[in-house]
């Protein structure tokens, strides 16, 4: 597995390398990692059990460091492919296939690493580097997006359809689950409000505008509800300025950050999880691990239309699916939730089951290598 991002940076790309590293590694005869060196990188990679080569090059860069000494490594440790979270570093896995190296090439695609141009604002260089992408995406063997959105940008990319497998995104449920949290709900004044969740970084694309603009018609069937927001990031100002101006500071609390250690209360203290994010490419959701994460723990999850999150929520059986930006659908389907009791249960429970059997790294991964182990059969 090569990789731009491994822990211990945290983020979704990092979390992918990670929980798939750890059961490929169980299951291949010789598994390794290299991704960029980091100052805490011990305390983790002495933990993990395979090899992780660590190289002191930037995330972005790293690509410029394998040119210049993958074929040798490959030539030293032998393996018969290599399988790499973004393709920004594949060209060093064509390389070393096309001189006999390895049999094939595996790329992972999540969204915006795909759409993301470095030198958009720069004309030519700009177009430059859109063809090389292109020239390298043409090249690769297989290609595993996570969401069906993120394998039609690569086909509209030219990459054919026979290339494609989809393997979704996971989630831990030994680390979210159902729990009491009422102690939680009372140590930040909420023992007796109706929670409407979002755990996100705060974004603008992350569309928590559009649940503050649905708050005024929820508040006024459920006068009890209250929008508890976990995460922390650049919107939050603009957020806060839409509260004041709205009057809503009573009906919306914000947490900040909080340690991983906690994330499972702070989920189980909502009774369902809303996030309708907006498309604003190269920023585009490219799948939304927190509606897995949420339907773990037993919540019924609201989404929008956006990017990848059609792949993480199944509408009418494990949360719902509202067009972004629209107020007013949102509003309704939180109503919907919070006045039927019933209605929520049935879809946090069928979250629940679908990430307990399907949704989860273990299954995903196997789903993965089983792919990857028929294709060098082939
Ligand atoms: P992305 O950040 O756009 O890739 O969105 P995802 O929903 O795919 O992944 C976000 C990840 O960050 C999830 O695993 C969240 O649990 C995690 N996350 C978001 N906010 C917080 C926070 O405040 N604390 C912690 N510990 N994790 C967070």
């Amino acid at each position: 597995m090569i990789t731009q991002d491994f822990p211990p940076e945290t983020g979704g790309i990092q979390t992918y390398s990670l929980c798939h590293a750890r059961v490929l590694a169980g299951k291949c005869d010789r598994f390794g990692v290299i991704c960029p060196d980091h100052p805490d990188a011990a305390a983790i990679d002495n933990t993990l059990g395979f090899p992780v080569i660590r190289l002191k090059i930037r995330n972005d860069l790293l690509i410029v460091s394998l040119l210049r000494n993958l074929n040798r490594r490959l030539k030293e440790h032998p393996v018969d492919a290599t399988f790499h979270s973004q393709w920004q570093t594949a060209a060093a896995g064509i390389r070393a296939r096309n001189r006999g190296l390895i049999k094939q090439v595996f790329v992972a695609a999540h969204i915006r690493e795909l759409l993301f141009n470095p030198f958009a604002a720069v004309p030519g260089l700009g177009r430059l580097f859109t063809a090389y992408r292109n020239r390298v995406l043409q090249q690769v063997d297989h290609f595993y997006p996570v969401s069906d959105y993120t394998a039609r940008s690569l086909m509209e990319l030219g990459v054919e359809a026979s290339k494609i497998t989809v393997v979704i995104n996971g989630t831990d449920p030994q680390q979210f689950y159902p729990d009491d949290a009422s102690g939680l709900k009372q140590k930040l004044g909420l023992g007796s409000k109706k929670v409407i969740l979002t755990i996100t970084r705060l974004v603008e694309r992350k569309g928590l505008d559009t649940v503050l603009e649905s708050l005024e018609k929820v508040l006024k069937k459920v006068p009890e509800a209250h929008y508890l927001v976990v995460g922390e990031g650049e919107d939050r100002q603009r957020l806060e300025s839409i509260i004041r101006k709205n009057g809503l500071a009573g009906n919306v609390t914000f947490t900040g950050r909080v340690p991983y250690e906690e994330l499972n209360a702070y989920y189980n203290a909502g009774d369902l999880f809303v996030m309708p994010s907006r498309t604003q490419p190269p920023d585009v959701e490219g799948f939304g691990i927190v509606f897995l994460e949420a339907n773990a723990c037993g919540l019924p999850v609201i989404g929008s239309d956006s990017g990848g999150i059609p792949s993480a929520i199944k509408h009418g059986a494990t949360g719902f699916i509202v067009p972004e930006g629209d107020s007013g659908l949102l509003a309704e389907r939180i109503i919907e939730l919070l006045t039927h009791s019933e209605l929520r249960d049935r879809l946090g429970n069928e979250g629940r089951r679908r990430v307990v059997e399907e949704a989860n790294w273990q299954s995903v991964s196997s789903k993965l290598f089983e792919d990857l182990q028929a294709r060098l059969e082939h």
